[in-house]
């Protein structure tokens, strides 16, 4: 539960401290106030949590040795949400860290921590699945393995297997063109996704590549994919479904000489 801002903090509008100079240089806690309130008029309350108690799960990702804590965490519910609150960061100035599961081990979800933390973590709903053309479509935060649980039943599934699959978000796999096993064969991410819905830092709507084979114009799905959350916000991805294979083997194969593997 978020308890009510510090005493005063309410009593200037944001665009008063934008307006002063050395805004950056803000302490924290007026900094925090300002980002607060102004994030409180885009977002139902229970969307938005600043108190230390409510960001602390959020300090870190799969790289656990570096930890912080955001000025807030934000968790939309609409892409209406998401496009609003980017436009209220970027307003203010404000470094926005996209996060899926936290799961990744470069530390890219890391929060900043005079920066906000836009978990997509309420965007997980897979809305088709088409058979006949071989497409799901997902909301960003959909894990990636059930993308492969809701295809099952048509005899299909989605390739790239990060080992973190039962957890990770197609988002992030997006971010990091995530790849596992099966990549030797089907290739990463960006080989396996057909359109990438989402919202630059300024709350601007961007599609990258199209539901056809291909795009007209500049191949943008592939800097979008694995450019690490930093040129868009994801919040909704067409992967390519393959049907699964009728047999599958495991084989192990030792070699004196590595040479003599090829
Ligand atoms: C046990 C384990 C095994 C792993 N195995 C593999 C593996 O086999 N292959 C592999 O490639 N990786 C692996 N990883 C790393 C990690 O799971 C992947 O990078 C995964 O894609 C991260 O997804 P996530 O949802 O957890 O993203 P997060 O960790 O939350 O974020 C990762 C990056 O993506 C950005 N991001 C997340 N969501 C969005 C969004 N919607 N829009 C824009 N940017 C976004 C974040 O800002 C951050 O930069 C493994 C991790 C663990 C812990």
């Amino acid at each position: 539960m978020n308890a009510p801002l510090p005493p005063g903090a309410l009593n200037a509008p944001a665009s008063a401290h934008l307006a002063s100079p050395g805004l950056l240089e803000a302490p924290r806690a007026q900094r925090q106030a300002d980002v607060v309130q102004a994030l409180r008029a885009v977002l139902p309350a229970h969307a938005l949590l600043w108190q230390q108690e409510d960001v602390v799960p959020y300090e870190c990702d799969g790289l656990t040795a570096y930890r912080t804590t955001p000025l807030c965490v934000v968790l939309p519910e609409t892409e209406e949400q998401v496009a609003a609150v980017l436009r209220a960061c970027h307003r203010l100035e404000v470094p926005v860290v996209a996060r899926g599961a936290g799961t990744g081990l470069s530390g890219g979800a890391m929060p900043h921590e005079r920066g906000v933390t836009l978990s997509l973590a309420k965007f997980n709903k897979i809305l088709q699945v088409d058979p006949v053309s071989r497409t799901a479509t997902v909301q960003c935060g959909v894990r990636n393995l059930a993308i492969s649980e809701a295809a099952a039943p048509y005899g299909l599934y989605y390739a790239p297997d990060p080992s973190s699959q039962i957890a990770c978000t197609i988002g992030g796999n997006v971010a990091e063109n995530s790849g596992g096993v099966h990549c030797l064969k089907y290739g990463l991410t960006v080989h396996n996704v057909l359109q990438v819905r989402g919202y630059t830092i300024e709350g601007e709507a961007v599609t990258f590549g199209s539901r056809a084979l291909d795009a007209a114009g500049l191949d943008l799905l592939s800097v979008i994919v694995g450019s690490e959350g930093m040129l868009a916000v994801t919040t909704e991805v067409v992967v390519k479904l393959v049907p699964k294979p009728q047999l599958a083997r495991c084989i192990m194969a030792s070699f004196d000489d590595v040479t003599r593997a090829g």
